[in-house]
């Protein structure tokens, strides 16, 4: 397969949310394979380990043939030569995402300029989207249902529970 038609989609997915799926299937659209890489090496704290995250990715996107989900750590750019991708994708909500992503795609091109970024944009119910703020909410007893798959719901709900946290309902 040529470069520019694989596609890598890095991010922490700490939860997938229905946000990360909205934009997983506009580049399943538009490029031959898409790999999801979830990233290891992070300095936030993660609510669910890399196998965890990984493994609600690989069942949420189950029904899209030509995405698949990897794990990575290090240099997103050496990542990309190792798949033999020519794309970064990622998603732009509103406009407090723009400033951080636009120094990491330059960044990236100045590591590698082979490698280009493109943003794709969700749809707009998704746009204020994201995994902190579903995590928070459901700590406090909130429903998330129709932002996250129903699975990953129970599995917040889950391990609420076994870290002792359960969610306040009020
Ligand atoms: P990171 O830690 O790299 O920000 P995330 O998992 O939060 O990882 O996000 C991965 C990518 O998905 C980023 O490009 C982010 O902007 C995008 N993203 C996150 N939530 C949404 C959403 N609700 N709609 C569209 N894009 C999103």
């Amino acid at each position: 397969m040529n470069r520019s038609s694989v596609a890598i989609y890095p991010g922490s997915f700490d939860p997938v949310t229905n946000g990360h799926l909205d934009i997983i299937q506009r580049g399943s659209r538009i490029f031959g394979k898409v790999i999801i890489a979830v990233l290891r090496n992070q300095r936030k704290n993660p609510f669910f380990s890399v196998a965890e995250r990984t493994e609600m990715l690989a069942r949420a996107i189950e029904p899209l043939e030509n995405v698949e989900v990897a794990r990575f750590n290090g240099l997103l750019v050496n990542f990309a030569r190792e798949m033999k991708a020519g794309v970064v994708i990622r998603g732009l909500r509103a406009v407090t995402d723009f400033d951080y992503e636009f120094q990491l795609a330059l960044m990236n091109r100045r590591l590698e300029k082979e490698v280009e970024t493109i943003f794709l944009m969700p749809s707009a119910e998704y746009s204020y989207l994201s995994s902190s703020q579903i995590k928070e909410v459901v700590s406090l007893g909130g429903s998330v249902k129709g932002l996250v798959p129903d699975f990953v719901e129970q599995e917040l709900l889950g391990k609420l529970e076994k870290s002792g946290q359960k969610p306040r309902i009020s």
